[in-house]
């Protein structure tokens, strides 16, 4: 305790981890589902604060970025060197898996792909805080 008895509060000890434990982050495809992982949202920084419920869900808005494709070579060299290379990102699915033919007309024996794609999500409050 300081003199005067008031001392700094961080809001955020104040969160009981069990409940935070508790709570799953519901991944939905374009519904926005009730439920979701509770988040203080700091209004003040010392003591006042409220629990909101957050979804986290892909983002379907008209104006969200692209999802992005792209394809990487999980093949290896004669001595075990994993290739790595990777091909063009693009939007369009068919564009990006275009340089695996193309990739495969170099080295023949490179034969197997991950496919890497970025997603945009979004964090949604149940009700705007
Ligand atoms: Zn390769």
């Amino acid at each position: 305790m300081t003199a005067g008895g008031l001392e700094p509060v961080d809001p955020w000890q104040r969160l009981d981890p069990r409940r935070a434990r508790a709570q799953v982050i519901r991944a939905g495809f374009g519904g926005r589902s009730a439920g979701g992982c509770p988040v203080g949202a700091l209004q003040r920084p010392r003591q006042i604060f409220r629990f909101l419920n957050w979804t986290l869900q892909i983002d379907m808005e008209s104006d969200r970025p692209p999802r992005m494709h792209r394809y990487r070579c999980l093949g290896e060299s004669e001595d075990g060197t994993p290739c790595g290379a990777e091909g063009v990102e693009s939007s369009d699915f068919a564009t990006a898996q275009k340089w695996t033919a193309e990739h495969l007309r170099v080295e023949q024996d490179h034969r197997s792909y991950e496919h890497v794609v970025r997603t945009p999500w979004l964090m949604v409050p149940a009700e705007e805080p």
